[in-house]
């Protein structure tokens, strides 16, 4: 086999893009700066388009077997506790779409990933230590590592997070901006009652904030995500601890299953979000960027992992496709994949209008018609994602 593509970064898109790309027949040597990438994160979601790119990778089933299907996304008004508007997922997702909705916890994704990758006899992992530096010419790229080795291959794959190093000799310097809001997670225990119930994820919206709850099943858990618009605290970080007890307080009173849900948070994370603005161009020469990397965006939509595992498949196949020509490769790769990306972020955005909205007569006017359009067609709401979900990264 020639030199290996290099991959910055194993979490789920770097796993996924080793995997795809060793899949395709490449060598791949992959290099993440955590020693030990396990247990991290809470709950994420998966619509059928990342699931799609899940079944390309040959992973579909592992995942169905870690992850729950919910049956609705209920939207709803804290007080009151109306349903403005419903969409159903489940068989009716599935059926529209060619793959299922998944709801699993991050760690979960990230072992089946990992591991699959870490099997494949075409990788090859160094844990703990992290890219410090990269450079490319004309016939491959290089990277130092943060042990000074310096390691080369035929492509540079940037899957480096959203504080990616990679980034600048992409995109030049452009630090990822901070969002102006405050994101909660934490995870509780399943009662009983809990897992009687249809599995469910409510979006509670409030005035500038929005509590967002579902079931992991296959846990026996409760995933909990609180956003709160804020402009103080911008710590971009995955493992900060919060406070439960204010946690609870940034969402008191709005339900009696919120309160009771709020009630059973023994641990608390908070990350300030943080985007990077879209890009034109996600290729340098040998260098090209994926993931959070590329397209850190704001989780309203839950596309976040999705967009990972897609450019995953579509760049391992557009190297497939050209490996006389690496460089025009990535550049087609990013052609394939800007504007899709682009478009989520903006969806992500709209959402958070939608979710946060403050004035009385706006939230009146908007999830009036909001309720109006669910009462009088009921699938329209849902609809309005059919380019999100239809979309299969094998035909991208
Ligand atoms: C610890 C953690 C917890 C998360 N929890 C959630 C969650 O609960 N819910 C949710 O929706 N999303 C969560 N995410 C984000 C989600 O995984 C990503 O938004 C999405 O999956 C895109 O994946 P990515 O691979 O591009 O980025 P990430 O998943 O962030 O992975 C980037 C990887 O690159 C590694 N890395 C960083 N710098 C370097 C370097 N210089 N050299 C080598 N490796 C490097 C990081 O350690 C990390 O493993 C979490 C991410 C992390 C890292």
């Amino acid at each position: 086999m020639s030199e290996a593509v290099l991959v910055a970064g194993g979490g789920i898109g770097g796993a996924a893009a080793a995997l795809a790309l060793a899949r395709a027949g490449f060598a791949v040597k992959l290099f993440e700066a955590r020693p030990d990438p396990a247990e991290a994160g809470a709950g994420l979601q998966l619509g059928a388009n990342a699931v799609k790119a899940l079944r390309m990778l040959g992973l579909e089933d592992a995942v169905a077997a870690a992850a729950s299907r919910p049956t609705a996304i209920e939207l709803r008004l804290p007080g009151s506790g109306r349903v403005v508007s419903r969409v159903a997922l489940g068989a009716a997702h599935e059926a529209r779409y060619g793959a299922p909705y998944f709801h699993l916890h991050r760690a979960d994704l990230h072992r089946i990933l990992f591991e699959a990758a870490r099997a494949h006899p075409n990788v090859e992992m160094t844990l703990g230590c992290g890219v410090v530096r990269s450079a490319h010419g004309k016939s491959g790229a290089e990277v130092t590592l943060a042990d000074g080795r310096e390691v080369s291959g035929l492509a540079l794959i940037g899957a480096d997070g959203v504080r990616s190093v990679l980034r600048a000799g992409v995109a030049g310097r452009d630090e990822p901006r901070f969002a102006g809001m405050l994101a909660w997670r934490a995870v509780v225990p399943a009662t009983e009652a809990n897992m009687a119930t249809p599995p469910i994820a409510t979006v509670w919206m409030g005035r500038g904030r929005h509590l967002v709850h579902y079931p992991l099943t296959a846990r026996r858990e409760i995933n909990l995500i609180g956003v709160v618009e804020q402009a103080d605290w911008k710590e971009e970080s995955w493992v900060s601890p919060g406070d439960p007890a204010a946690m609870r307080a940034d969402f008191a009173g709005w339900s009696a299953e919120t309160d009771a849900l709020l009630g059973r948070v023994e641990t608390a994370w908070r990350w300030a979000l943080h985007e990077h603005k879209p890009l034109s161009v996600w290729s340098a020469g040998r260098v090209a960027l994926l993931g959070d990397a590329c397209h850190a965006m704001p989780p309203f939509l839950a596309q976040g992992a999705g967009m990972a595992l897609e450019d995953a498949v579509v760049l391992a196949n557009r190297l497939a496709g050209r490996r006389d020509d690496i460089a025009r490769a990535l550049r087609d790769y990013g052609e394939a994949r800007r504007d899709r990306t682009a478009r989520v972020q903006k969806a992500s955005w709209a959402n958070a209008w939608r979710f946060h909205l403050r004035h009385p007569v706006l939230r009146t006017l908007v999830y009036g018609a909001l309720g109006a359009a669910s009462a009088v067609a009921p699938g329209a709401p849902g609809r309005m994602y059919d380019w999100l979900y239809s979309y299969d990264p094998a035909m991208a």
